[in-house]
């Protein structure tokens, strides 16, 4: 078996010996970037707008790389990523390294923006992706700084200025990373103002930026309320949504490195990935077999009945929904809060349950892991399309079978779907392709990048220009 369970501190000793230190921390002071109201932020951003299509295409590579460079800044890095997890109370210092890192580098720049050529007897047609303006961007807690960096390279490389509306929960991280990216971008020649913010986020700001009439774009990254929101404002709208993905385990599965990449997936930062495992479906015939082995993995399990109810619930809104406190929280957080003690190797706790406990049906966020039985993998595929919700979010499987691997493919209809490996194999930590933080099921962009906050436009020039 080739798999490797101390994955996370070996990314995370890799990704902070590479970065480089840079001296002090950076001054949170001054309002860089930072406003009083929103009108003030978006007409700001306005402005540095308009200043910015002047640029050049090479001026826009050079800021999207200050960004990279200003994240990727040791200080920088380390600070956002341990306020991150003290500000929202959620995930892992180790955990936010690896995903700051990997929207730092692996976020698409301008080379997304491909142009199109149709030359022939009428002239010329150019077909490229230009800039909606100002975007409206809405972060979540669970992402916070991830979903800056990476929409701020994404809208930035296609020539756009963003103005965030961070969660409250999140606001000091954000307003500091902010702040980082908007000093690094006057040094590098910037034009002012491209990635702004305000004081005090609040629900209010957030709906005063959605009305504005300055935003040409919104994006929302966050939970179901939110996507409604902003794809009812009227507006050009990406709503990036919740996820439940499910994982199905077949009989022709490695089942022992399914085991591994499913415990490492499901506690990857406490599980706040919206891509992260949130249910296993397993075939009855290597159930056993399979919670084996992620109990040898770091699983641990409940089978006292009455201790699952109680976990429901602890963690629980009368089964609803997730309570904020335990988002993000370990395993071993959550375990002594029902009075079980366990050392730091325990990553997941996991359960037999049916299909309609909450746990399987609700988007929980921390890693508890409920595991149901099916008879084959017909009827597991068939159960993680229904406990997927249609949000056509992620979903994994183990398998050799490839007709069943391109079964469930299909029929999910889930932007990411990842065949033996772990959730976040899908946004590039160990499986091939770029990152993103903002993965638009509900609208359709599906993987967003930079061109993903561009409209196309023709630029027709009638006669000549053919030189066949
Ligand atoms: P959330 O929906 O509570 O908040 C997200 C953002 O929306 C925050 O900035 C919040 O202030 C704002 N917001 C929420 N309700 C609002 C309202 N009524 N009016 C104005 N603003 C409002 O989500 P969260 O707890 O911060 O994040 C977790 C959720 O986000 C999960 O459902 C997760 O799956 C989802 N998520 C999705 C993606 C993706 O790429 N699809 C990425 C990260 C998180």
């Amino acid at each position: 078996m080739n798999v490797d369970v101390n994955l996370v501190e070996q990314l995370v000793k890799k990704v902070l010996d590479q970065v480089e230190g840079a001296g002090d921390l950076l001054t949170t002071a001054g309002d860089c970037g930072v406003f009083a109201t929103m009108d003030d932020a978006i007409n700001a951003a306005e402005i540095g707008q308009r200043q910015y299509l002047k640029r050049s295409m090479a001026d826009r590579a050079k800021y999207v790389q200050t960004i990279r460079d200003v994240v990727l800044r040791r200080d920088v890095m380390e600070y956002i990523s341990r306020v991150a997890v003290e500000e929202t109370g959620m995930g892992g210092y180790e955990y936010k390294v690896i995903k700051n890192t990997l929207a730092a580098t692996k976020t698409p720049g301008i080379e997304d923006l491909t142009t199109e050529a149709l030359s022939g007897d009428d002239g010329l047609t150019l077909v490229e992706y230009s800039p909606f303006g100002v975007i409206g961007a809405i972060t979540p807690t669970t992402n916070p700084t991830e979903t800056v960096i990476c929409n701020s390279i994404g809208m930035l490389a296609a020539g756009n200025a963003v103005v965030f509306s961070p969660h409250p929960r999140a606001k000091n991280v954000t307003l500091y990373l902010i702040k980082a990216i908007n000093r690094a971008l006057k040094e590098a020649g910037a034009p002012d103002n491209l990635v702004v913010t305000v004081a005090e986020p609040s629900i209010e700001n957030t709906n005063a930026m959605m009305k504005h009439p300055k935003i040409r774009m919104l994006v929302a990254t966050g939970g179901p309320g939110i996507v409604k929101t902003v794809l009812s404002s009227g507006k050009k709208a990406i709503g990036a949504g919740a996820g439940n993905p499910p994982v199905v385990v077949d009989e022709t599965a490695d089942i022992e490195k399914a085991a591994v990449d499913i415990v490492n997936g499901c506690s990857f930062d406490n599980n706040l990935p919206c891509i992260a495992e949130k249910e296993v479906i397993a075939v009855d015939s290597i159930a056993d077999y399979l919670i084996f082995n992620m109990k040898k993995s770091g699983a641990y399990e409940i089978k006292d009945k009455a201790l699952i109810d109680r976990l429901v619930e602890l963690v629980t809104e009368n089964g609803k929904k997730p309570k904020t406190d335990f988002v993000g929280k370990s395993a071993q957080y959550i375990l002594e809060k029902v009075g079980i003690q366990v050392g730091s190797d325990v990553k997941v706790i996991l359960m037999e349950t049916d299909e309609q406990h909450p746990f399987v049906q609700v988007e929980l966020m921390m890693p508890i892991l409920p595991v149901v039985r099916v008879r084959d993998v017909d009827e597991a595929i068939d159960m993680a399309i229904r406990v997927e919700h249609g949000n056509r979010h992620t979903a994994m499987m183990h398998s050799r079978n490839v007709d069943k691997l391109t079964k469930m493919a299909k029929l999910i209809q889930t932007t990411i779907f990842v065949k033996n490996g772990p959730s976040y194999a899908g946004i590039g930590v160990g499986g091939m392709g770029y990152t993103t933080f903002t993965i638009a099921g509900p609208t359709g962009e599906g993987l967003t990048s930079a061109k993903s906050f561009a409209r196309k436009r023709k630029c027709v020039l009638v006669g000549g220009m053919d030189v066949r």
